[in-house]
């Protein structure tokens, strides 16, 4: 049968790509690959995304019907807090490229990707797809959330002036399978696992950074990879959605950090470093209009995606991004 459609994926190695191409290959229900649709998976090897020149000629070379746009400068609080200029403009010109280019090319559909931490720092809770704009970002990611809050403007003039059909998706804290686990640079629940991981090998203290109590709603990649397919084949605004967990799914660092001492198998000292920053204290999500399109969508209880995130880890530490 003829292609219908040709899905690019940027970002295709990363945390969030790669659980696309899983659930693509591995789910033998409505998420799986479908008939007619060829998926294309690329990184920066492919080409940098912030030149130009490389941006077309990825398109000019797969022709993509569709695009889901991941690739971006992504890091944890400290790589965030100092490499502010890099944040903005790294993203920015990736983002301009990526959708200027799927223009260009009349691509019929392009999922974005967004972020909760790039929400108003003094707001109200929680947090819904309407805010994202009402006030500044918190001051330790402002690069990071002022590149991601244009791909939103972005959308509505592209769409506003020519009708082109691109939406974004605004993730919570993701977690699974091909993170990254560098100690320094990473989100909190890779980091802590790859720490955890080495008190137990090396017989030394399991030390938090923070005081353990900042709340957050986490999702595993692979769930949050059928939302994007989700998302994809059927979601019709160029508005934003929130994808995650419920209100109550929130949990705070210390109840993270239990899970992780579970499940590496830790059995020595284990405590909070107080002196060490702890980003903002919650950035609550409500999911009220992902429930509403999927009411049964089925997430995966925190503590199994935990144990098969640290498996997984523990299974490729050699290849493992650390
Ligand atoms: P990763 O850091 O795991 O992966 C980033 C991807 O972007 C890699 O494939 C990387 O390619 C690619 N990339 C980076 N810079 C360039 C460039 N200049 N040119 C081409 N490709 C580039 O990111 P995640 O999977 O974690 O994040 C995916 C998306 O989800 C991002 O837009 C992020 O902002 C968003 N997000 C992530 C959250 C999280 O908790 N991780 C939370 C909310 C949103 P290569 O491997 O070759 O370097």
């Amino acid at each position: 049968m003829a292609l219908e459609k040709v899905i690019l994926v940027t970002g295709g190695s990363g945390l969030v790509g790669k659980a696309i191409e899983w659930v693509i290959e591995n789910d033998k229900g409505k998420y799986g690959k479908g008939e007619g649709e060829k998926w294309i998976f690329i990184t920066s090897k492919d080409g940098d995304l912030r030149s130009v020149e490389a941006t077309r000629a990825i398109f000019e070379k797969y022709k993509p019907t569709h695009v889901i746009h991941l690739a971006a400068l992504v890091g944890g609080l400290f790589k965030n807090i100092k490499y502010k200029l890099d944040f903005l403009r790294d993203n920015l010109l990736i983002n301009d490229n990526v959708l200027h280019t799927a223009h260009e090319h009349k691509v019929e559909k392009v999922v974005s990707c967004l972020s909760t931490c790039i929400f108003p720092d003094k707001t109200t809770y929680p947090i819904d797809e309407t805010m994202i704009h009402d006030g500044p970002p918190h001051e330790s990611n402002f690069g990071y959330a002022y590149a991601k809050r244009l791909i939103d403007s972005q959308n509505k003039a592209y769409n506003d002036q020519f009708g082109d059909n691109f939406t974004s998706v605004i993730p919570t804290n993701v977690f699974g399978p091909h993170d990254n686990y560098d100690i320094q640079d990473s989100h909190v629940i890779p980091g802590l696992i790859h720490k955890c991981i080495l008190a137990k090998k090396n017989g030394t203290p399991f030390i938090v950074s923070g005081t353990g109590k900042p709340l957050r709603q986490f999702i595993y990649s692979r769930d949050l990879a059928k939302l994007f397919i989700w998302v994809l084949r059927e979601y019709k605004e160029i508005d934003p959605i929130i994808l995650s967990v419920g209100e109550k799914d929130e949990v705070c660092i210390k109840d993270v950090s239990n899970a992780i001492v579970k499940a590496v198998g830790f059995e020595g000292e284990y405590s909070f470093d107080t002196s060490k920053a702890d980003g903002q204290y919650k950035k609550t999500a409500n999911n009220a209009k992902l429930m509403k399109y999927l009411p049964d969508f089925q997430f995966t209880p925190f503590d199994v995606a935990m144990k098969e995130s640290t498996e997984w880890f523990i299974q490729n530490y050699d290849n493992a991004r650390t």
